[in-house]
């Protein structure tokens, strides 16, 4: 299936964004709306609508494994000293954009 998000749209270059890393299975990106001096979007190209989509098997921990370490990868390109993480699930949990995304921020 096409993801229709605006995450999806970024991925297939149908809308700008401000990329900061990409690779075979990964994109990030400057969030649009910054809440810290640093605030990177980092998605899988995969279309995973949420983190509660991940299927609790070998596969599933492997793509979300390979998620963190991404994070990881992308905050030690930036120099960052330290850096917190943050994954909103489901409306509830206030998430906005249905295409999993980890919020890589820091003001340090
Ligand atoms: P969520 O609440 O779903 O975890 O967060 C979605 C994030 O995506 C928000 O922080 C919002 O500012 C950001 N965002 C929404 N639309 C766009 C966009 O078109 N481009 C970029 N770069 N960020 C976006």
């Amino acid at each position: 299936m096409e993801n229709p998000t605006v995450f999806g749209k970024i991925i297939r270059r149908e809308l700008p964004a401000d990329i900061v890393y990409e690779d075979e299975e990964f994109i990030a990106f400057k969030d649009i709306r910054p809440r810290s001096k640093v605030h990177i979007l980092v998605c899988p190209k995969e279309y995973i609508p949420t983190l509660a989509d991940y299927p609790d098997t070998p596969e599933g921990a492997l793509k979300l494994g390979k998620l963190m370490l991404t994070a990881n990868r992308i905050a030690r390109q930036l120099g960052l000293e330290g850096y917190f993480i943050r994954i909103h699930v489901g409306e509830k949990g206030g998430q906005e954009v249905f295409h999993v995304h980890v919020h890589l921020r820091s003001d340090a």
